[in-house]
């Protein structure tokens, strides 16, 4: 395995191994991570860091895997708060009442692609294998959020949303927030269908020349980073606070998961968050 980026770092590679921004790594109120899909105990078509608990995995191998993870992260196990993704955009609240929901207690609530929290004491986790991850800091107001962003979520602006979300409830300027997007399937590899392409497309207050790119036979590559970075920058969030990973995860199949590279026969990488 060969590593390169020159906006992320990858931590304990020979054990167990997570990736970090180098931009959020300044802010010294949080810790963030991205898991791999290395260093865990999941056997077969989940070799072996696989985070979800519903794709068929043995749960007790998954848990496990979040207990390596966190140790190796330095995250507290008992914190851990996960959202619910379906592709859809709603934003939930999290607070130390709800450690544990998705991990170690049942899921009490559907549709969740977005987590967002002030508090101390809970570490937001989101569900990732191509699909965008979008990390969010409150540097002024200490406050974070993590989304889920396919491109249904991309193009129905789950980004706008959380910005939105923390404004109203913690009273974030979004200029202070410090933003970071990806790991995901990049530019290089990610083809779509004219009906996709064209809810891009119609995106008319943002500039889709710079992330919807025809190909002869009517396919599209789509640069789902550039496009959240232009609804980011549309909310409030300043250009030079937006960090995008240069880590495909399709081109980096033997570190990251990735859908489209395995055929759906993966496991699932988390992104984690919390303020310490
Ligand atoms: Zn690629």
């Amino acid at each position: 395995m060969r590593f390169s980026s020159n906006t992320m770092a990858l931590h304990n590679a020979d054990t167990v191994p997570y990736l970090t921004y180098n931009s959020l790594s300044e802010l010294k109120f949080i810790n963030h991570a991205f898991s791999t899909r290395l260093g865990g105990v999941s056997e077969g078509e989940f070799t072996s860091m696989n985070l979800a608990f519903n794709r068929g995995d043995d749960p007790d191998a998954v848990t496990e895997n979040y207990r390596r993870l966190c140790k190796s992260a330095g995250f507290d196990f008992d914190t851990l708060t996960a959202s619910a993704q379906d592709h859809n955009t709603f934003v939930r609240t999290v607070t130390k009442n709800d450690c544990g929901v998705g991990i170690y207690k049942p899921r009490d609530m559907q549709s969740v692609d977005a987590l967002i929290t002030n508090e101390q004491g809970v570490t937001l986790v989101t569900y990732y294998a191509d699909c965008t991850p979008l990390f969010f800091v409150d540097a002024k107001n200490k406050a974070i959020g993590l989304a889920h962003a396919g491109w249904r979520g991309t193009v129905e602006r789950i980004g706008e949303k959380v910005v939105e979300k923390m404004t109203a409830l913690y009273g974030t300027d979004p200029s202070d927030i410090v933003a970071a997007v990806g790991p995901a399937i990049s530019v290089c590899c990610y083809e779509v269908d004219l009906p996709v392409a064209e809810r891009f497309l119609a995106l008319e207050d943002l500039d889709a020349s710079r992330f919807v790119f025809p190909k002869p036979g009517g396919k599209y590559m789509l640069d789902l980073l550039e496009c959240n970075r232009q609804i980011l920058v549309k909310a409030g969030v300043r250009a030079e606070n937006i960090t995008l990973s240069d880590l495909c995860t399709n081109c980096n199949s033997d570190l990251l998961w990735s859908h489209r590279a395995t055929n759906g026969h993966r496991g699932t990488m988390c992104a984690f968050m919390c303020l310490v």
